[in-house]
């Protein structure tokens, strides 16, 4: 362990940023939450973290936006009048995703944060690099969808491109519907999108049958589930495909506490959230850190300053105390750092479901066919 060198750390906020981004409807003052919690813990601090570099974001432009998004959404999604206009409907500007405050800005810096971040491991200046405002994977070419209204996910894997072949691994509780679309599976592509969510009926979003790309796990899935797909399967597709780059959405909904409920993951032990996350790192390949959901905002801060922590190469404790700061009250009642399971029962494991069975024999039959193919080419 002592001569691996430590990985340069690209960590991207502003106070523009956190302050647009904690107008979010979905998230309101998460962003603030999630780099407040960081930085209590002084990981911010390049005097005792020397491989970190702090960047603020470069406002993505129009024309950054139109490399994927169409040309009209993007002028909708700019606006600088807060009124409605009169496509809203069509660009999905309503319900879920409504127009608020500083819209246009919010969207410039969310997808600019995850591009400076893309581009410091495109231009070889970090290993890792970590935008916790990004990873807005529900987004369409020309819709807003799901909280999402730009998609930096799939922006950040276009920009990673030029590094070579691109994985794209997302936790998120939610089925990565636009980054799968965007990027079908197919054998001969240089980009692999591999989304576990939970999937059920009329749980958004509804999720196409018969694609490598979702890997749906069932209610109360839990660390031993992570762990068990990961070593019999997931890890095995990642190797076989060898990518040049990797983007890690790691949103946090998932996790026990969460409000949306559906899962019972967490943070520590193998399989937890923090070990995925570590062991992606151990590959020691180019590698980006989204956000996404997370609908507890203590939670999800504790979950990224805990990876944040591991990515720089010192994770934190996860019975250490909270520091005091401005949003101490908000980790009641443990005021630790952990987010820890709850009683909720794994249905994955149910002697009547196949679901596992099912995910890992389907991972194992396309890292052998990735293999396979490789050998023969
Ligand atoms: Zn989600």
């Amino acid at each position: 362990m002592g001569d691996v060198p430590q990985r340069r750390v690209t960590y991207v906020v502003s106070n523009e940023l956190a302050h647009a981004s904690s107008l979010l409807p979905s998230n309101p003052k998460r962003s603030a939450v999630v780099h407040s919690l960081v930085k209590a813990y002084g990981l911010l601090d390049s005097t005792k973290n020397s491989n970190l570099r702090v960047v603020a974001p470069v406002a993505a432009t129009h024309k950054d936006l139109c490399v994927y998004h169409d040309g009209d959404f993007v002028d909708a999604l700019l606006a600088t009048d807060a009124s409605k206009h009169e496509t809203d409907a069509l660009f999905g500007l309503e319900d879920d995703c409504p127009r608020f405050p500083n819209l246009a800005r919010y969207v410039s810096l969310v997808s600019g944060g995850t591009l400076t971040a893309a581009h410091a491991l495109r231009d070889g200046f970090a290993d890792v690099a970590i935008a916790w405002d990004g990873g807005r994977h529900h987004a369409q070419k020309a819709r807003a969808a799901g909280f999402c209204y730009a998609n930096d996910c799939i922006l950040s894997i276009m920009a990673l491109r030029k590094l070579g072949r691109v994985l794209y691994i997302d936790l998120d509780l939610h089925f990565a519907d636009a980054v799968a679309a965007a990027f079908p599976f197919s054998p001969s592509s240089n980009v692999l999108v591999l989304s576990l969510h939970h999937a059920g009926p009329g749980f958004y979003p509804a999720v196409p049958s018969g694609s490598s790309s979702t890997l749906p796990l069932l209610a109360g899935a839990s660390t031993t589930t992570f762990a068990r797909i990961w070593n019999e399967g997931l890890e095995l597709v990642c190797k076989a495909f060898k990518p040049d780059a990797v983007v890690v959405q790691c949103g946090a909904d998932g996790l026990a506490g969460d409000p949306c409920n559906v899962w019972n993951w967490s943070l520590g032990g193998s399989g937890g959230m923090g070990d995925i996350v570590s062991r992606v790192l151990d590959w020691r390949i180019p590698t980006l850190l989204l956000g996404g959901g997370g609908y507890s905002s203590a939670n999800t801060a504790r979950a990224w300053t805990y990876l944040t922590s591991i990515a720089l190469g010192s994770p934190l404790d996860l019975e250490s105390h909270i520091p005091d700061h401005v949003f101490f009250p908000l980790f009641a009642p443990s005021f630790t750092l952990d987010v820890a399971p709850g009683n909720a029962r794994d249905e994955n494991w149910r002697n009547d479901s196949h679901q596992l069975e099912e995910i890992v024999r389907g991972l194992q039959a396309l890292a052998g066919s990735m293999a396979s193919r490789q050998e023969s080419s």
